[in-house]
């Protein structure tokens, strides 16, 4: 057998739970063996039922006395129980709406329970939504009892049992000389890199334990040496009797270590791979920079930059300057002034006899651009374009012909951009705004279409450095970290909606003062279900028993876009007051004047978005302020959001908040955002490892004659692997 063989060729799996397992991204044989466990549980020992206490979380074995299905006092839910008997006492354990466990547990089936203990009123303890297992009588060969056994995520029909029975199937067939790709000294490098961690390994480490992540920590005791491939493979999964197994919880054996490295260190090679291979390649033309350009951009600057844009603009330039293509993020809070930045980039090219495509992610987005770049530029002689999907007819046709001829300098536009009929003569730039929107893939888009510009990405929503590795680990980072002077900061506050005719009131006064607000709620349309005050309703009462002297507007998404960018004018020129809203105001708009932001239903919104939608006040010189209104009650993790909201202004901090909260996988939304499959490590958990990896990864291509099988390796297996557009 080899790692590559489909998982078809174990025993056991048909093509039913082959599909399910293809389901979760596992098709190989390695695929199986490289994801971890979700945990372990020593069943080695378990827990006698008359030693619990309640508070505990314990694994008990036993057989079901009795067992059934209950209707409870408040309608609708429905109550599963059964007692369990070892050979010191019983215990009750129940499933809340889980009427199916009927089917599962049976009276007489001995069951393995692992969840928590409380007292139960009146008197007794119980067992509250355990995780269970079936145990065989005839199951006594130590794969899923009297060990440390791994415990599986179920994927569809194969439980987390039949997964541990393959697992170990598996193992058992692996080749004793199953070659491990890795050279030694990586392995070493790698092993004493994270035990003596180095000056920034000590601040993380610190910074971990400040979130409350101990169990994260590296023990150095525990690594003094790294196994091979095949024995972190087994002991992964069914580690040796005595394996701490807090160690194990945490994902910080040597076996697991090894495993979750090997991943990083293929993922980072991939990613330096595919950079090599786009400055292999040479772009449409490089820039100069003398003084009548330097004059040329001066001419355009409407204000003094602060440090940091004057800083990005350079590091930018001097991109532009080189004979292979610019791949650089642009990172800079809300309100930093990155349109400038852009803007002057582009003065640049164009002075270059370049053409420069903006593209954004909505229409108004676009729209807005297009008429700020058209102020800016308002006394030069360059020519614009606006080309969005709305853009119909004449116009589209002669936006066209003005970008295929040449003449049509700077187009700013949505992706509508790079459609397949559109062509540019000498496409020199490409700017995208908030680009974890679109999608890495636009930049494969644009070679495919022979487009070979310096591509400048700018982004709002703040990268995590965990994550700036991964998703973007592939692009250069210029980061403005100041903004620009005369702002203060915006004043937050959570309330529950109980609060929100103060709020109101409050808003009435900033509106009395000539300010304006926003109002935004999370849908549009009223959900069946949940008591949700619809944005349009809400609207319609705002403007007629709220705000009666005010005009008050409602933006949504279904709009047409005439009616999007008619009420957007009047917002900005003032003429509507209250701006009511789903989330389609999120990015970018600005409206210096607007003072409030008021945000519905705000547990509903992710943390970043949350900033975002702040981050639409306070771009004036007046006192700006942000009421989050909340319904009640509020979970734990929502309670944790708005705080974080409430205490701090900086994106940075808010975004490595968020991934903390919500994991990675949500924290960009979808696969196409450049968030990698991964199997055994873990982005927020393992980020020390992931940074030795990437260093790693420097070196061994630096040295990659001692590492041809391994970097042979990721180039066939990258794209597939880690779910990634590929090497290349
Ligand atoms: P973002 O980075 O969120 O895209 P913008 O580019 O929209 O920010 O800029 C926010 C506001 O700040 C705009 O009104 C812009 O004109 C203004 N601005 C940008 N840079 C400066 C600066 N150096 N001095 C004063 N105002 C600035
Ligand atoms: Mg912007």
């Amino acid at each position: 057998m080899t790692l590559d063989d489909p998982l078809q060729s174990l025993n056991g799996i048909g093509p039913r739970r082959a599909a399910d397992l293809e389901r979760i991204g596992l098709r190989s044989v390695g695929d199986l063996l490289s994801r971890f466990p979700l945990r372990y549980e020593d069943r080695s020992a378990f827990r006698d039922i008359a030693s619990v206490n309640d508070g505990d979380v314990a694994t008990l074995c036993g057989t079901v006395v009795s067992c059934g299905l209950r209707v409870t006092r408040r309608p609708g839910f429905k109550l599963f129980t059964a007692v369990v008997r070892d050979g010191t006492g019983t215990i009750r354990v129940s499933w809340l709406n889980q009427p199916y466990m009927t089917d599962v547990i049976h009276r007489g089936g001995v069951v393995v329970l692992f969840g928590p203990v409380t007292r139960r009123d009146p008197g007794g303890l119980q067992l509250t939504n355990p995780q269970y297992e079936l145990v065989d009588e005839e199951d006594a060969d130590t794969i899923h009892t009297g060990r440390i056994v791994p415990v599986y995520e179920k994927a569809g029909s194969v439980t987390a049992r039949i997964q541990r029975r393959i697992v170990h199937d598996a193992l058992g067939q692996l080749p004793a000389d199953l070659p491990d790709l890795m050279p030694a000294w990586v392995t070493e490098k790698m092993r004493s890199d994270l035990v003596s961690g180095g000056a920034d390994g000590r601040e993380m480490r610190s910074d971990l334990i400040s979130r409350g992540d101990q169990e994260h920590e590296i023990r150095s005791d525990l690594i003094s040496s790294l196994p091979d491939w095949r024995v972190a493979l087994v002991e992964s999964h069914f580690p040796p009797a005595g394996t701490d197994l807090a160690a194990l919880n945490g994902f910080r054996t040597a076996a697991q270590l090894r495993l979750i490295f090997d991943e990083f260190l293929a993922f980072q090679l991939g990613l330096l791979l595919r950079r090599q291979a786009a400055d292999a390649e040479r772009k449409t033309a490089a820039v100069v920079v003398n003084d009548r350009i330097r004059e040329a951009v001066r001419a355009r600057l409407p204000f003094a930059l602060t440090d940091g844009q004057r800083s990005a603009l350079k590091q930018i330039v001097a991109d532009m300057t080189r004979p292979h293509a610019m791949h650089r993020m642009l990172q800079g809070d809300v309100g930093s002034g990155k349109t400038i930045v852009a803007l002057l980039a582009a003065v640049v090219a164009i002075e270059n006899g370049l053409q420069v495509a903006m593209m954004a992610p909505t229409e108004i987005l676009a729209e807005q651009h297009y008429l700020t770049v058209k102020r800016l530029l308002e006394s030069s002689p360059y020519r614009l374009a606006l080309l969005t999907g709305s853009t119909t007819g004449a116009d589209r046709r002669r936006a066209l012909g003005e970008i295929a001829s040449g003449m049509a300098q700077l187009v700013v536009g949505t992706h509508a951009l790079v459609q397949q009929k559109v062509r540019f003569s000498r496409l020199g730039l490409v700017v995208i705004d908030e680009q974890h929107r679109f999608g890495v893939m636009q930049r494969a888009v644009l070679r495919e279409k022979g487009w070979r510009p310096d591509v400048l990405v700018m982004t709002a929503t703040p990268i995590p450095r965990t994550l700036a590795l991964t998703t973007y680990g592939d692009l250069d980072v210029s980061v403005i970290r100041d903004l620009p002077p005369g702002r203060s900061p915006i004043r937050t506050a959570a309330k529950p909606q109980s609060r929100r005719d103060d709020t109101y009131a409050f808003v009435t006064k900033e509106l009395e003062r000539g300010r304006q607000a926003y109002i935004v709620y999370p849908l549009i349309e009223e959900s069946s279900k949940v008591d949700l005050r619809a944005a349009t309703e809400a609207a319609d009462s705002l403007a007629a028993d709220v705000f009666p002297a005010y005009r008050v507007a409602l933006l949504h998404g279904r709009l047409k876009p005439e009616e999007k960018d008619s009420i957007m004018r009047e917002f900005a020129a003032g003429r509507i007051h209250v701006l009511v809203s789903t989330t389609v105001i999120e990015v970018g708009i600005d409206v210096p004047n607007a003072s409030v932001m008021v945000v519905e239903h705000a547990e509903r919104f992710g943390l970043a978005q949350l900033h975002q939608l702040r981050g639409r006040v306070g771009r004036g010189g007046h006192q700006s302020f942000c009421v989050l209104l909340y319904q009640t009650p509020l979970s734990a993790q929502g309670r944790e959001r708005l705080k974080a909201l409430v205490d701090s202004a900086d994106g940075f901090v808010i975004a490595e908040k968020d991934l903390a909260l919500r994991g990675p996988g949500d924290f960009f939304g979808t696969r196409q955002s450049g968030a990698p499959t991964l199997r055994s490590g873990d982005l927020v958990r393992d980020h020390t490892v992931m940074e030795r990896a990437r260093t790693a990864a420097g070196e061994v291509l630096s040295r990659s004659d001692e590492a041809t099988p391994l970097i042979d390796e990721v180039r066939r297996t990258w794209g597939t692997r880690f779910g990634l557009a590929s090497v290349g």
